[in-house]
């Protein structure tokens, strides 16, 4: 047997020695905290430049394996060539594309619901069944498990995809009635699946996350869907350690790739630059970089709602003045980004970790001491981009290189500009254009994101609009599964109150039609 590892929990408050099964089935630690590795591997250069060679399922494979994760080798491989097979519409999975000889492209949007959420939502499902079928060798577990969702909109369609058709699980997605776009709502309720359920909450997405949680921390509502359904709640939010550890294998790949490539000399240091929200994507880099891939700097890309950025440039975390902000890249729209208590517990310890959390939730900020500053400095820079120069950016980039990005990878782009020193820079992707093909075209079209667009476009639906893109830029194509969206049947079209009665009562009447 291979040796496993286990996890502590940022917050030091978890006992028990849990595998990385088992804290995929939990999600969150007792006390709150996020599980983390006991112990990282150290790949050798020789290591890193070897995935190269391989399909992207063996790529994930090999660095799930040096993780420890209990699960034999032959099911692990099992499980990736599920994860990462023909439901990509790229073979290469995470393709390293040059849009520039100075800019390479890290694209993560070719899963089946065009962002990056794919790449680790069609592998921690597979994950979560796995868990779930050795906790039944157990006698340890229920017989069904069902996942809430609360999303802003990405994670949402992405959740649905990946838990789709699993044994032992179902998932209902609760998404803001009013706060996702046109486009992002057709994926949802159009969603196929018998296991599957999406309903509309009317208020905003924090109503919509808090009437979530507090069903989950509903106690009679939890013993009456055990004693009365065998079912328990579960969640497949972006703080599951089994969804960060796909985002580590990419940053692996990426770099084997573009030593391949020519862009970098093989041990030569890069910079990666992460379009940022919830800090998952960019605290893969963080762990890759710990692991002995060869990254220099952590450029963190931050929109108008610029915590993160503020954060990195003067150590102090302040929500207290701060009110969300709409942006043309919503899925970085998030003022508390989970994913940093990992950063700091890596820096600092639990203690801090714990004691900074703490103080974020109750007195709306925190600032780290100087050493743990001095620590950060190191190795993260940040900078933001306002909402009119991602537009700007979009049209830029395609009329300097022919490359089209979404509004959030503009993000990206602009800020690697902006911070780019010496080593060449990766820039992180993560949606393909046409998820958000409606502030793409205002971009190319010159037209500012706080205007409508005009009124000749009046009743064109999202995906009309893509026409019009391709009209500016004919070589950009629309994914299938977008372009399809207008024609297949909506299968989810209630909306229910927020609050937590709202959102038992959906359940209820999902479990006895
Ligand atoms: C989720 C998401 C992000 C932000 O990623 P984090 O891991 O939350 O920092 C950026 N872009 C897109 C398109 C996303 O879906």
């Amino acid at each position: 047997m291979k040796p496993v590892v286990h996890y502590r929990d940022t917050r030091g408050l978890a006992r028990g020695n849990p595998a990385f099964t088992d804290v995929v089935a939990r999600g969150i630690a007792p006390g709150g905290g996020l599980y983390v590795p006991a112990s990282l591997p150290e790949l050798t250069l020789g290591e890193i430049l070897a995935v190269g060679e391989m399909p992207y399922w063996r790529r994930a494979a090999a660095i799930f394996s040096r993780f420890g994760v209990d699960v034999s080798d032959e099911r692990i491989d099992t499980l990736m060539q599920r994860a990462y097979g023909s439901q990509w519409d790229d073979a290469r999975i995470a393709p390293v594309v040059e849009a520039r000889p100075d800019m390479h492209v890290l694209e993560l949007w070719h899963g089946p619901t065009s962002a990056f959420k794919d790449m680790a939502l069609q592998c921690m499902p597979l994950f979560f069944s796995e868990a779930i079928s050795m906790l039944h060798a157990r006698e340890r577990a229920l017989d069904d498990y069902l996942i809430l969702v609360a999303t802003s909109g990405d994670t949402g369609k992405a959740a649905l995809e990946g838990f789709v058709d699993r044994e032992h699980t179902n998932i209902i997605v609760f998404y803001p009635a009013d706060g996702v776009s046109e486009l992002q709502r057709k994926q949802m309720i159009t969603q196929r699946g018998s296991n599957v359920s999406v309903f509309g909450v009317r208020g905003n997405f924090d109503d919509c996350q808090n009437a979530v949680k507090a069903a989950f921390n509903d106690e009679e509502f939890n013993a009456e869907l055990h004693d009365r359904w065998g079912i328990g709640l579960s969640s497949a939010n972006s703080i599951n350690w089994g969804r960060m550890l796909p985002q580590v294998v990419y940053y692996v790949s990426a770099y084997a790739d573009m030593v391949a490539g020519g862009g970098v000399k093989a041990g030569d240091p890069i910079d990666v630059c992460v379009p940022t929200g919830n800090f998952g994507n960019i605290l893969g880099a963080f762990y890759a970089k710990e692991i002995g891939v060869p990254i220099d700097r952590l450029l963190c890309a931050s929109n108008e709602n610029n915590v993160l950025s503020d954060f990195i440039a003067t150590g102090v975390y302040d929500i207290s003045e701060r009110h969300f902000v709409k942006t043309p890249s919503p899925s970085m729209d998030i003022l508390i980004s989970s994913n940093l208590e990992r950063l700091l517990y890596h820096l600092t310890g639990s203690p801090s970790a714990r004691e900074w959390t703490r103080q974020l939730a109750e007195e709306k900020h925190f600032g780290v001491d100087r050493d743990t500053f001095t620590q950060m400095r190191d190795f993260l820079v940040g900078d933001y981009v306002t909402n009119d120069t991602s537009l700007a950016t979009i049209r830029r980039a395609h009329e300097e290189t022919g490359y089209l990005p979404d509004p959030h990878t503009a993000v990206a782009w602009e800020v690697a500009e902006r911070l780019r020193g010496e080593n060449p820079v990766l820039v992180v992707s993560t949606a393909h254009w046409a998820k958000f093909g409606v502030d793409v075209f205002k971009a190319l079209s010159g037209i500012p994101y706080s205007e409508p667009l005009p009124a000749q476009y009046e009743g064109s639906s999202a995906i009309d609009i893509l026409a019009h893109v391709r009209q500016i830029a004919p070589e950009a194509c629309v994914p299938s599964a977008i372009a399809e969206l207008d024609t297949l049947p909506e299968r989810f079209t209630r909306v229910v109150d927020a609050g937590r009665d709202g959102i038992e009562t959906a359940v209820r009447d999902w479990l006895s039609p």
